[in-house]
């Protein structure tokens, strides 16, 4: 974007005072057609981010990041640690998706989606409003001193701060350890679970630091999306901006005088009310062109608006646009970056979808036991011992679990004199097993068998095994 004249803003971000001492910003409280819109997503998103660890799919909880034990579940899909690869694909699939969204619509992702964003804007933030007021009335109670007034607004906005962070605790606790687990801690009482009681604790301190203190600085300096906004975006990325060829006219911009022409004066649009940075929760002046602080919260714009309407101007003088609409006044177009990402990601979900019909419920792994060769037995037979682990990626019990031979005429005995293997629910059986081959059906020192795994009369995994013999038998 065409930069402003006076670049001193760049010296300082708005949240910082010359002393380099944080400077709290009091946004005014916004309202508008954008910000009615953004209302309605937050809630949604709220609704679903509080409701998805309890949502089960399957038996399966709708999402989940078991981190510690390596169990992951996106959109009631199961991620062993043996699938590491699919859930490697999906945050890939994760992160292209939203670069492609930063290049072609800036940090869109921010203002509207972010649960850092919703929670400092339609939680913590109306509540401050409600309690302290509206910019004004916050800035003055901040300079007041400490009266009852105070004491009483203080207190309650701290209390109710509190209650929220240790919620979110509790529901990002869901996400980690699984809300059944976290339902029974609750009901065993926390004292049983100290270990997970500390953890609870941190959680609920950091989200009441962050919310209640630290708030747009997460964006600002924290967030490492947003320091990449650097190297995503570019002329032809759509952001909220300011449309400075019709602000600032040929003269710049001047305040508003009843009955002037301004078009005559060669002034623009802009009348410099200073609305549009007062609305800012993160302090900045967007008319000074797109900045790393800006989240795309569509505050500014709604201000705006309402500002050219009270002055018979056309509304869309902060608005979404990229730098080259601006300037050329050609509307927007999928450029070949843009395309580009489209195709890897097209491609990429391909990959996880095909990966995820032919994954199975269950996974075998037959492997030699280290340092054993072959065992002569009686009548011809060739014995191999071979370790096996079944594992059980469903929330059901596998049983009546057996092997078969494919193709070779050979027994194979499981060491624990059962035939009926049982896999728990989320678990896995593991022991040892013979093959047995008549010699007369091997064909070398080297044969490849494949062993398939039964449930009952259902075939569940196939997997294969090298089988040793002696040299030549034939
Ligand atoms: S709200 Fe609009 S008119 Fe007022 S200063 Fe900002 S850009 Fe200019
Ligand atoms: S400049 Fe506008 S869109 Fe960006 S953070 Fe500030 S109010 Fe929100």
């Amino acid at each position: 974007m065409e930069a402003p004249e006076n670049e001193s803003f760049r010296d300082s971000i708005g949240t910082i005072d010359e002393e380099g001492k944080r400077a709290w910003v009091y946004p005014k409280k916004p309202s508008g057609k954008y910000y009615d819109k953004r209302k309605i997503v937050s809630y949604i998103l709220l609704a679903f981010l509080f409701a998805a660890p309890f949502i089960k799919i399957n038996g399966n909880q709708f999402l989940m990041f078991n981190v510690l034990e390596r169990r992951f579940n996106i959109f009631g899909f199961p991620f062993w640690p043996q699938d590491f690869h699919l859930f490697v694909i999906s945050m890939i699939i994760g992160v292209v998706f939203i670069t492609l969204f930063t290049v072609g619509f800036g940090r869109i992702f921010c203002g509207w989606i972010c649960p850092q964003t919703i929670f400092m804007e339609m939680v913590f933030r109306r509540i401050e409003y409600w309690i302290d007021g509206d910019r004004n009335k916050q800035r003055k109670l901040d300079r007041q001193k400490w009266d009852a007034e105070k004491i009483r607004k203080r207190l309650l906005k701290w209390f109710i701060f509190l209650v929220i962070s240790f919620l979110i605790a509790n529901i990002f606790l869901a996400y980690l350890i699984g809300s059944d687990k976290l339902l029974k801690y609750i009901t065993d009482g926390p004292t049983e679970h100290m270990g997970t009681l500390f953890p609870l604790i941190i959680f609920t301190a950091v989200f009441y630091f962050v919310f209640a203190w630290f708030r747009e600085q997460v964006c600002i300096i924290a967030c490492p999306y947003g320091r990449l906004q650097g190297v995503l975006l570019d002329t032809k990325s759509i952001v909220v901006a300011y449309d400075y060829k019709r602000g600032e006219g040929e003269n710049g911009r001047k305040k508003f005088r009843k009955n002037e022409d301004r078009e005559a004066l060669g002034h623009g649009d802009c009348i410099d009310c200073l609305q549009c940075v007062h609305v800012c929760p993160t302090g900045i002046d967007i008319r000074n062109g797109t900045q790393l602080e800006c989240v795309n919260c569509t505050a500014c714009i709604d201000e705006c608006d309402h500002i050219m309407e009270s002055i018979n101007l056309p509304k869309g003088l902060i608005r979404y646009a990229s730098e080259h609409e601006i300037e050329t006044k050609e509307k927007f177009k999928l450029t070949a970056r843009m395309k580009g990402y489209i195709a890897v990601l097209v491609i990429l979900i391909g990959v996880l979808i095909g990966m995820l019909l032919i994954r199975n419920d269950v996974e075998a792994r037959v492997l030699r036991l280290p340092g054993q060769l072959y065992e002569h037995k009686e009548g011809d037979i060739i014995s191999n011992v071979f370790t096996y682990k079944l594992v059980n990626k469903t929330v059901h019990e596998i049983d009546s679990v057996h092997f078969k031979l494919r193709k070779f005429n050979g027994e194979i005995k499981v060491v624990s004199n059962t035939n009926n293997i049982v896999i728990p629910k989320e678990g896995l059986s593991e022991g040892t097993l013979f093959i047995e081959i008549d010699k007369k059906e091997l064909t070398g020192d080297k044969n490849k068998l494949m062993i398939e795994v039964y449930s009952g009369n259902e075939l569940i995994e196939t997997t294969t095994v090298n089988f040793l013999g002696p040299r030549s038998y034939n």
